[in-house]
């Protein structure tokens, strides 16, 4: 074999053959699916393009702006950027917002006042806001503000429970807040479609309540965004997929206007809003990132659906499987024991550009009840568009997967995952080699 085959580089990186030939097998099956890909990576690319022609971006915007950022041109230019591209009337896009929690806290904490109710019509929302609502109390939650809340659970197929819903907004609903991925749960992920009936479900009866999207992980997967469909604010993070891997830091909320005005006084402090907060030559990596951000997001989607592809023909339970419709970037896989779920995370790990020589354990991670293993082996700390993977140590033995800033990398990175399990006799050779 030559050495600039690919089959040989790929046998320096640890895959074996009968993997190789199994990743072979299942990509061939799934190219309609990546074609899919492609024209929505099209459209957005396009999209955001537009959005920078539009507001004329320019060389200055580039520049670095320090002290109390008075006529910050770069950050001012790249909100109207993001407010273009998500249709809303404003939004803001900064490195002050620290990250997708914080960005939720400011989103909620903005626009809800005492004696405020908050309403979440589907089901539990992301672990790290049941400490800002107050539903495990914590210090500053919103429940010490007195804002209560109220929580509607989904149907047993995972669906909104249009009923309840109904009788649970009441005078007090002030906030409706609609998280579009899965996060760590078996629930489905919503289209913003779906999310779209929701809102106009919910707008019909209380035309005055603030419908919030947490769109962390669905950014440039569909041709829509949650403004789009009604959402009076949409809110993520930069060090998922809007931050295309190079922003280093930040969060936004794009939206109505005045909701916008509430976050930016409640950012700085009363009178000062969006006026202030310097962007401290970060904003070339916030442009870039965003304009990498629709084919960085195929990419990761390419490699959620071949992960789906592996292990499903491998007769491991995976959520979605590799046909559904995507509305996030998060793949899970259900191993079935601790050994499963580790030699999986090690796999990942060992396939980084970064610490791909360390070896993650199980730790007992503040927060979650259960040890917990993450492979990262990020160029951002915690960037989790980067390739990664992590895992609850205690029943189903699930993974979540997701990222990977190209479609090779997170390729690899599932061979890698597969080999890993093999290698700790986790499955064999010969169960790869009937599906074959
Ligand atoms: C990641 C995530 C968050 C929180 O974002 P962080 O940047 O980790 O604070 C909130 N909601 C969902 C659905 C997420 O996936």
């Amino acid at each position: 074999m030559n050495m600039t085959d690919t089959e040989y580089i790929y046998g320096q990186l640890g895959i074996s053959g009968v993997v190789r030939a199994y990743g072979r097998k299942t990509e061939e099956g799934l190219r309609e699916r990546f074609r899919q890909f492609d024209d929505t990576a099209e459209y957005n690319q396009l999209k955001v393009l537009h959005a920078m022609q539009e507001n004329r971006v320019s060389e200055s915007c580039f520049n670095y702006v320090s002290g109390y950022g008075y006529n910050d041109l770069g950050r001012d230019t790249l909100e109207a950027v993001y407010a273009s591209t998500f249709h809303t009337e404003a939004a803001l896009v900064r490195p002050q917002i620290t990250c997708g929690t914080h960005a939720l806290a400011l989103a909620l904490s903005a626009n809800l006042r005492p004696g405020d109710e908050l309403l979440s019509p589907a089901g539990k929302p992301y672990d790290t806001l049941e400490e800002v609502i107050g539903i495990r109390p914590s210090r500053g939650s919103l429940a010490e503000y007195k804002v209560t809340y109220r929580q509607v659970e989904l149907t047993k197929d995972g669906l909104f429970d249009y009923p309840a819903i109904e009788r649970a907004l009441n005078k007090k609903t002030r906030l409706v807040t609609i998280q579009r991925s899965k996060g760590y749960q078996t629930r489905p992920s919503y289209s913003v479609e779906q999310i779209g009936e929701l809102i106009a479900f919910i707008k019909k009866r209380r035309p005055d309540v603030i419908c919030m999207v947490d769109n962390c992980y669905g950014e440039f997967v569909e041709r829509m965004e949650p403004g789009d469909v009604g959402a009076d604010m949409t809110v993520g993070s930069l060090i998922k997929n809007p931050g295309g891997g190079l922003a280093p830091i930040g969060g936004y909320i794009a939206g109505k206007r005045e909701l916008i005005e509430n976050c930016a006084c409640r950012l700085t402090a009363p009178g000062l809003g969006r006026e202030v907060g310097a962007s401290l030559g970060v904003m070339q990596s916030f442009y870039q990132g965003f304009f990498l951000a629709p084919a960085v997001v195929c990419g990761a989607l390419k490699g959620a659906v071949f992960a789906a592809g592996i292990y499903e023909g491998l007769g491991f339970p995976v959520i979605p499987d590799s046909r559904e419709s995507r509305h996030d970037i998060i793949q899970a896989v259900t191993l079935g024991s601790p050994e499963g779920v580790i030699a999986f995370c090690r796999g990942i790990q060992a396939a980084a550009p970064v610490d791909s020589y360390v070896s993650p354990e199980p730790w007992a991670m503040p927060g979650y009840d259960s040890d917990v293993i993450m492979a990262a082996g990020a160029f951002v700390q915690g960037s989790s568009v980067e390739l990664s993977a992590d895992g609850p140590i205690r029943p189903p033995y699930a993974v979540y997967f997701q990222g990977g800033l190209t479609w090779n990398h997170a390729k690899l990175g599932i061979l890698k995952s597969l080999q890993s399990l093999v290698d700790a006799g986790v499955v064999s050779d010969d169960e790869i080699r009937r599906v074959l």
